[in-house]
C-alpha cells in the first residue's frame, strides 16, 4: 500500500512537499489553517480601503516578492507543474539605482558577459561612484572570492564591510543585505549574506534567466505556487483541506503510525511533515511524549523581522527614473523606511519600459517596500507615502492597501543556530528557518519541502 503522508501547512514549502510526495507515490494528505492556501507569499482576500477604485486590476499580495533566476528549485517546480514562467515573472537585470540614477545595475552591453565579468562591468561602470568606490567594492569582492565566499560565523555584515567606503556601504551592501536577509546590515549575518552573493552572482541560474536576474511577479502570487500545485495536487488525489489547524500530535507505537487532530477531525498517517512556522511546529511537538527539546528550543529562539508594504496609485510629476519596473529608494530608519518601489501597472501589463505618453510623469500603481520595519501600520504609511512624494514626485495618491507582516521572516543573525529537518523517525520539518545556507525565502521554503518529501518517501 502507498505510504501516507500528512503534510501539515500549506505555504510554498508545504505545498512543494505534497508535490514531491505525490510524485514519488506517497498519499498525501495537506492541511492548511489559514482560508487561503500560500502562507506567507499568498493573495491577499479583497479588502481594498474605502477611496480605492472597487476594479482593482491584479490582486494584490501579502507583500511584493522578488525571485531571482538562482532559485532554480522554485522555479524548475513551477515549470514543471505546467507554469510558463514568462506569464508569470517579469525579467530584469540586476538594477539596484536609486531615482538619481546613481548606483549600481549592469550595463546593457554586458548583460550577456559570463559572470563574474557582468558584475564586474556593474561594479565599474556604477553611476555616481568615485574610482576610490569602485575599486574598494572589486577588491572586496576579489577577497571574498579567494576565501570561497567563507568567513567568521560570528561576524556580522558590518563587520565583514567595515573598511568599504560609505558610498558602497549606502548604495549597495546595505540595501542589498536588508532585501536579502531582511536583516539590517549591522545585525546579519555575514556568512549567508556572503552565499547569497555567491549564489546570485557566480550561481547557475534557471535557463534562460542568469542566476542574478531579478524576477519579478507579473500575476498575484496565489496563481503561482498555490493554484498550480493545487490543481496538480487534485489530479493526482491528494486530500486538501483548507481552515484545518492541526492541533496536537501523536504517536501510538515507536513505529505505529502517526496521529494528528484538528477542531473537527483526526488524521492518520505514515509520516508527517510539519510545513507550519518554527513557533506552531514547537507547539504541536510538546504534545508528544518525548517531545525533542533542542529542536524546541531553537525554534523557540528564532527572532522575527517585519515586513512592511504600501500598496498606492497616484500620478508621478515626473518621468520614473528607470527603464525597469523596480527602482531602489534612499531609506534612512524610521522617517524613510522604504527600500524599493514597484510599478505594479508594469508588471500587470508585461510593459519593460515607459511609453511615450509617459515621458512627463504618469498614472502608477506602485508597491512600496520596507523590509524589517518597526513601526505600526499609520506611521509606516504615512512616512512611505512622504518618502515616495519627495524621490518620486508621487500626488493625488489612493492608498490600496498596506500590510505589514510582523513575522514575515526569521531574523538571520551571524551564529544563529537553526532547526534541522529531521526532528523523529519518520517526522519531519519543512520551511524557510530550518539548518540551511539561505535566508528565508522562497527558495530556502521550496528547496525544505522538497528535500523533506524526499526522505519521507525513501526513510
Ligand atoms: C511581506 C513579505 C515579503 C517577502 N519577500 C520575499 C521576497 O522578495 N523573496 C523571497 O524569496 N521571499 C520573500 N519573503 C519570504 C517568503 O515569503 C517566505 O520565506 C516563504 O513564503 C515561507 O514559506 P513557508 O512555507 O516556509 O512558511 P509559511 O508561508 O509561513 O507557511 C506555513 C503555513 O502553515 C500554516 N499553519 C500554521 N499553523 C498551522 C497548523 N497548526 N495547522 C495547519 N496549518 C498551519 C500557515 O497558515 C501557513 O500557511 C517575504 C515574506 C513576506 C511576509
Amino acid at each position: 500500500m502507498n505510504r501516507r503522508v500528512l503534510i501539515v501547512g500549506g505555504g510554498w514549502a508545504g505545498l512543494a512537499a505534497a508535490v514531491r510526495a505525490s510524485e514519488r507515490g506517497c498519499r498525501v494528505t495537506l492541511l492548511e489553517a489559514a482560508r487561503v492556501w500560500g502562507g506567507r507569499a499568498r493573495a491577499l482576500e479583497p479588502t481594498p480601503s474605502p477611496d480605492c477604485p472597487p476594479d482593482l486590476p491584479m490582486p494584490l499580495d501579502n507583500g511584493q516578492h522578488i525571485l531571482i533566476g538562482a532559485y532554480t528549485q522554485t522555479l524548475g517546480l513551477l515549470q514543471r507543474l505546467g507554469l510558463y514562467l514568462p506569464d508569470h515573472l517579469h525579467a530584469m537585470p540586476l538594477d539596484l539605482r536609486f531615482a538619481d540614477g546613481s548606483g549600481l545595475a549592469t550595463p546593457d552591453w554586458a548583460q550577456r558577459w559570463p559572470a563574474p565579468l557582468d558584475t564586474v562591468a556593474a561594479i565599474a561602470c556604477a553611476r555616481g561612484w568615485s574610482g576610490r568606490d569602485r575599486a574598494a567594492l572589486l577588491m572586496a569582492a576579489v577577497r571574498w572570492r579567494m576565501r570561497g565566499f567563507a568567513c567568521l560565523p560570528s561576524e556580522s555584515v558590518a563587520d565583514l564591510c567595515a573598511g568599504l567606503p560609505q558610498r558602497v556601504w549606502q548604495d549597495f551592501i546595505e540595501p542589498l543585505c536588508v532585501a536579502a536577509l531582511n536583516t539590517p546590515a549591522q545585525q546579519a549575518s555575514a556568512q549567508v549574506f556572503l552565499t547569497v552573493l555567491r549564489d546570485a552572482l557566480l550561481g547557475a541560474g534557471h535557463p534562460p534567466w542568469r542566476a542574478s536576474q531579478l524576477l519579478l511577479p507579473r500575476t498575484c502570487l496565489g496563481d503561482m505556487l498555490p493554484l498550480a500545485a493545487l490543481r496538480w495536487l487534485t489530479h493526482q488525489g491528494a486530500e486538501l483541506h483548507l481552515g484545518q489547524r492541526a492541533l496536537g500530535l501523536e504517536r501510538s507505537a515507536t513505529n505505529g503510525p502517526w496521529r494528528l487532530h484538528s477542531a473537527s477531525a483526526a488524521y492518520e498517517a505514515d509520516r508527517v511533515i510539519l510545513a507550519c512556522p518554527a513557533t506552531e511546529a514547537a507547539r504541536l511537538l510538546r504534545t508528544l511524549p518525548e517531545a525533542p527539546a533542542q529542536w524546541i528550543a531553537q525554534a523557540a529562539a528564532l527572532q522575527h523581522t517585519a515586513i512592511g508594504t504600501v500598496y498606492v496609485a497616484g500620478w508621478l510629476r515626473q518621468p520614473w527614473p528607470s527603464a525597469h519596473p523596480m527602482l531602489a529608494l534612499r531609506s534612512s530608519g524610521s522617517a524613510s523606511p522604504a527600500q524599493f518601489a514597484f510599478r505594479r501597472d508594469w508588471l500587470q501589463a508585461g510593459r519593460a519600459a515607459a511609453t511615450p505618453a509617459e515621458t512627463g510623469g504618469a498614472w502608477a500603481e506602485l508597491a512600496l517596500v520596507a523590509s524589517a520595519c518597526d513601526t505600526d501600520k499609520a506611521t509606516l504609511q504615512a512616512a512611505v507615502l512622504d518618502q515616495a512624494r519627495q524621490a518620486l514626485g508621487l500626488h493625488g495618491e489612493r492608498v490600496q492597501q498596506t500590510v505589514i507582516e510582523k513575522r514575515a521572516t526569521f531574523a538571520c543573525t551571524p551564529g544563529l543556530q537553526r532547526p534541522s529537518a529531521a526532528i523523529a523517525p519518520g517526522l519531519w520539518a519543512a520551511g524557510d528557518y530550518l539548518h540551511g545556507p539561505y535566508p528565508a525565502t522562497l527558495e530556502a521554503a521550496v528547496r525544505s519541502g522538497l528535500q523533506a518529501a524526499e526522505h519521507c518517501a525513501a526513510a
